[in-house]
């Protein structure tokens, strides 16, 4: 029988390599996003696989889009916790409203998606728990205070369920990705990627989306069961920890 996945903004970008990745793998996948409705449609229809709104950043939220995944598609097994945002501003300028933004988002949102499966999981005696940090999240970044302390809490958030999840075959663990090529990041003008961000990356070149991807599908997996707490860093050498 294979396993239900749901991905948080599941849709673009890193989400999106996600979702296709665990389809192939076998997973019956829900994929939710925000509110870019357009897309997800269209990668519903290119897919095949269904999309679910709501805002992660809202507990009631989570919890009735997860009753309808659950609906849909039967008990979620494994849950990637990807939805992210940026508002960044140098700390001198960040309003309160950006700063709670991505603590919302990044943060608090991986609380409101966790809590509601936690039950079920332990009750079935199997879950996988998949948080999508940052490399600024490990070293910092200037000009993304809110961003780095919501991707720092992550790591710390995945390393306490981790061990509340051990004996009952949870596992929790995260990925902090490097500059990966998606929209946003291509949206960088090309003289700024080539001259200053590319040459910080030992490998020569952005991260692609399914790169990422690969990892999630292996922690996934029944193969991953002894790994738990763990980061993986993939970030073309940039960092490490
Ligand atoms: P994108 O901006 O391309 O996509 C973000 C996705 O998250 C969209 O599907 C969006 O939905 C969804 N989303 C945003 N806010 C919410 C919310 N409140 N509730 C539900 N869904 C939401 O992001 P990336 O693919 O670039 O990033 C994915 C993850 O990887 C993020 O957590 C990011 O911080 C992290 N990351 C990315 C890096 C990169 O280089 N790209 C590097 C390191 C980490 P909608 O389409 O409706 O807006």
């Amino acid at each position: 029988m294979s396993r239900v996945a749901l991905v948080t903004g599941g849709t673009r970008g890193i989400g999106a390599a996600i979702s296709i990745a665990l389809k192939d793998a076998g997973y019956k996948v829900a994929a939710n996003f925000a509110g870019n409705e357009e897309k997800a449609k269209a990668f519903e229809a290119e897919t095949g696989i269904p999309v679910f709104k709501w805002d992660v950043s809202s507990y009631p939220a989570c919890a009735e889009g997860i009753a309808a995944v659950e609906a849909a598609l039967g008990p979620v097994e494994v849950l990637v916790n990807n939805a992210g945002i940026t508002r960044d501003a140098m700390f001198h300028k960040m309003t309160p409203e950006q700063w709670g933004e991505v603590i919302g988002t990044n943060l608090t949102g991986l609380f409101n998606m966790t809590h509601p499966l936690w039950s079920g999981m332990r009750d079935r005696n199997f879950g996988r728990v998949i948080n999508i940090s940052s490399i600024n999240g490990q070293k910092g970044q200037m000009g993304q205070a809110n961003y780095s302390a919501a991707k720092a809490g992550d790591l710390g958030f995945t390393k306490a369920l981790a061990q509340e999840g051990a004996a009952k075959g949870i596992t929790v663990n995260a990925i902090c990705p490097g500059y990966i090529g998606t929209e946003m990041v291509r949206a960088i003008p090309e003289k700024v990627l080539n001259e200053r961000i590319i040459p910080q990356i030992p490998v020569g070149r952005l991260g692609e989306p399914e790169e990422i991807a690969r990892c999630v599908v292996f922690l996934a997996s029944d193969d991953a069961g002894f790994i738990t707490g763990s980061t993986i860093s993939a970030n073309g050498g940039q960092f490490f920890v």
